[in-house]
């Protein structure tokens, strides 16, 4: 038994945040399939995370995949291909994994035939990111909430795992960006909308906040 300062100091320290097992499968799943698998590979040697090499999570939904991994990910991937070209990979590799994502998680979640219904679209982008947001939320210790400006709709990251403890001068939650771009392609039935991250953890701000635009860029 510590001092009850000790204790908090102690909460604080040891404080670990998950995603579960499946979400960090299919991020690295995504990734091989844009860099292969010695790419991967490469990365999570860069990222010092040498359990990962050849021995993805499993696929299930036991919280064990850390944000401190999801983020040393991206980071490498930073420092590997530099600013520019490691926000390209982050961002493929973020709309690669919404194919993977809809299979697995949208069955659970009954939006399946969302795309399909007779809704207006703004109806079916707001259903659909409410929907993408729960997921986060009951599935993983990322916490996501939603909110609507003149500029757009607001998708807001409270706890964010891209960005777990680092610092950067720019956004870059790029994966986060890159998946939403497709799964509002998927809501739409391809329909392209203007997705950018405003402000970021990393950078100093208190939230990771992407802005959606309202109305279609195509
Ligand atoms: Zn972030």
């Amino acid at each position: 038994m510590g001092s009850v300062s000790q204790i908090i100091a102690r909460a604080g320290e040891d404080v670990q945040y998950y995603y579960p097992n499946k979400m960090g499968r299919i991020v690295l799943i995504a990734m091989e399939e844009i860099m292969g698998p010695h790419g991967v590979n490469a990365i999570l040697n860069l990222a010092h995370l040498h359990h990962l090499v050849g021995n993805y999570p499993p696929n299930n939904l036991k919280r064990e995949f850390t944000f401190f991994e999801l983020s040393a990910i991206q980071k490498a991937l930073d420092e590997m291909y530099g600013v520019r070209g490691g926000r390209g990979l982050a961002l493929r590799a973020g709309r690669e994994t919404w194919k993977y994502a809809l299979k697995e998680f949208m069955p659970v979640l009954g939006i399946s035939d969302l795309a399909s219904r007779r809704l207006p679209l703004a109806m079916k982008l707001k259903v659909g990111l409410d929907v993408f947001a729960q997921t986060f939320n009951k599935f993983s210790d990322q916490k996501v909430r939603l909110g609507e400006d003149e500029d757009g709709y607001l998708w807001i990251i409270e706890r964010c795992p891209m960005c777990w403890q680092r610092t950067s001068p720019t956004p870059c939650c790029h994966l986060a960006v890159g998946l939403l771009e497709q799964a509002l392609d998927w809501v739409s039935k391809g329909r392209r909308f203007r997705v950018k991250e405003s402000a970021c953890i990393a950078k100093g701000n208190e939230t990771c906040t992407i802005v959606i635009s309202k109305k279609p860029v195509i």
